[in-house]
């Protein structure tokens, strides 16, 4: 089966369902592919408190029920199919799932990127109950409570010291002897008297208890040198290994960085404006335009750096206007031509 859209909307996290709110409400009709992880990563979660406009806070699945609910009031066609192979080699774009093929005259990609967990069936089992893998969104639970981090990198150093905050007792479990953080963030942190470093270690499970309700008690950790297997009883335990991009399907037909995620170009570069380069008169300066025309990208799938569901939202409102934008002027450079 074959099916035109005006626009493709890949993902159904806070990104590609706030891009679908805002389409269906320009009457562009999106189809949004919902994938594999129908709700993206806060259907891991449960209460989410710093999503604004919710005081007792919400939980994350209801979030994204509300969100869904409400770009499928204005329209949109939300589907539960993944994107098997896409080729943007020229318009219409096209989107092969199992179930159809789909012709778009615009894409917004909003796949998100998943958090690196260890493997262990344990850490699934306690996600979102113990375990987490974002220090920033669940640190505040944590209140003079012992937690457990696992990492080396900056992003681990800083998501450690963030929940000196609030724990505490920060044990930092690191599979070598020393950080792989910029050595002023690492010092920072290990000058910090609530981290206990705990050097050459993995960790090899993870338990708790089912009632009142699921949470962590501890992690059998193992000293990689010595082969000696402990325990630690932490109340919470907070991955920060690194995110992998969920770009795999598009190849090499989008610009990526490095590590995967999608490029965006800048605004000046799309929209053909000139400010001075070194400062972003308000969002002057930010686009979602990926490097093939008509190609829009937001949340998590291009964010290396804030990761948060209210960013995730935010550009996919703006990716939805910028695919707007576009959309009017190809139609009007049609109808000139
Ligand atoms: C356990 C946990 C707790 C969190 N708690 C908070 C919190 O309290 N506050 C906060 O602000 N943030 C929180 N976050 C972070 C927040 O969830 C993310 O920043 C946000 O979900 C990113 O949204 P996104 O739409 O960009 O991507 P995602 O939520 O990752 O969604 C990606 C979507 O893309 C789909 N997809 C992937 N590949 C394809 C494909 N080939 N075809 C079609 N669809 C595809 C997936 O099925 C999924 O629907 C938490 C994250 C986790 C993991």
């Amino acid at each position: 089966m074959i099916k035109q859209a005006q626009v493709v909307i890949l993902g159904s996290g806070c990104a590609g369902l706030t891009a679908a709110i805002y389409t269906a409400r320009a009457n562009l009709s999106p189809v949004v592919l919902e994938g594999r992880e129908a709700g993206g990563q806060l259907m891991w979660t449960t209460t989410v408190e710093n999503f604004p406009g919710f005081p007792e806070g919400v939980l994350g699945p209801d979030l994204i029920d509300n969100m869904r609910k409400q770009a499928q009031k204005f329209g949109a066609d939300t589907r539960f199919e993944h994107a098997d192979s896409v080729d943007f080699s020229k318009r219409p774009f096209v989107i092969k799932t199992s179930e159809a093929e789909y012709h778009a005259d615009s894409v917004i990609i909003a796949t998100g990127a998943t958090a690196r967990t260890l493997g262990l069936h344990s850490e699934m089992h306690f996600m979102g109950s113990g375990v987490s893998t974002c220090a920033t969104c669940d640190g505040a639970f944590y209140k003079d409570k012992v937690v457990a981090i696992v990492g080396g990198g900056d992003s681990a150093a800083e998501e450690a010291t963030f929940l000196t905050r609030f724990a505490k007792k920060v044990y930092l479990i690191h599979r070598r002897d020393r950080l792989r953080a910029s050595k002023i963030m690492a010092d920072r942190l290990l000058a910090n008297p609530k981290v206990i470093p705990v050097w050459n270690t993995g960790v090899e499970d993870v338990f708790g208890e089912e009632a009142p309700h699921r949470h962590v008690k501890g992690v059998r950790i193992k000293n990689l040198e010595t082969g000696e297997v402990s325990e630690l009883a932490v109340d919470g335990l907070f991955l920060a290994i690194g995110h992998k991009p969920n770009t795999e399907v598009f190849g090499d037909q989008l610009k990526k960085t490095e590590g995967g995620f999608l490029l965006t170009r800048s605004a000046m570069a799309w929209r053909g404006t000139a400010t001075d380069p070194g400062w972003s008169e308000s969002y002057s300066n930010y686009s979602t335009a990926t490097s093939l025309e008509g190609i829009f990208a937001c949340g998590d799938v291009v964010d290396t750096h804030y990761r948060q569901a209210i960013t995730a939202a935010g550009t996919g409102c703006a990716a939805a206007l910028d695919c707007e934008k576009w959309l009017e002027s190809v139609h009007n450079d049609e109808r000139i031509a």
